[in-house]
């Protein structure tokens, strides 16, 4: 079953969207706060995390941050969860280690796009090592930079667009 953490500091906003994802038929892990977040995704190595932007203790910028600096989380898949969606957010979010980014109010259909085109990835990695596909899921679309802030950690990269 795929594990997604859900970090968010909001209950109301939490329960959502445990209830959206547990639906989709994903177990869920819950943090409220980007520390948490961190410690929970150390001790459970869940397979996608998504990541509100506003929290205390640890934002979702520090929290992507640390995560993409521990060799154990860094190819974690990690979506924002954001209120601010505005001109601009897009470019910071993605180079801020994020793979993709919802708005809120969350979308039930816009989340599910997002989490199977992340999931898609993250297979695409791993049959590049070898292993096999995983059974479930169409086949993605063709992803080419879902991983590129995970797997160097710095702009190596020479497709970074401005
Ligand atoms: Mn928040």
């Amino acid at each position: 079953m795929i594990k997604i953490l859900v970090a968010e500091d909001n209950p109301v906003n939490r329960e959502l969207l445990r209830e959206l994802l547990e639906g989709r038929g994903y177990a869920v892990l819950e943090a409220g706060d980007g520390q948490q977040a961190l410690q929970m995704a150390e001790e459970t190595l869940p397979d996608m995390l998504l990541l509100d932007l506003g929290m205390p203790v640890l934002d979702g910028y520090a929290t992507v941050r640390k995560i993409r600096e521990n060799p154990r989380l860094a190819n974690l898949p990690v979506l924002a969860v954001t209120a601010y969606a505005m001109r601009g957010d897009r470019e910071k979010i993605m180079d801020s280690g994020f793979d993709g980014y919802l708005s809120k109010p969350i979308n039930a259909a816009l989340l599910q796009e997002e989490i199977l085109r992340l999931l898609s990835g993250q297979d695409l990695f791993r049959s590049s090592t070898g292993l096999l596909r995983e059974e479930n899921g169409p086949p993605g679309p063709a992803i080419g930079k879902t991983k590129k802030q995970a797997a160097g950690g710095g702009s190596t990269s020479s497709d970074s667009k401005r």
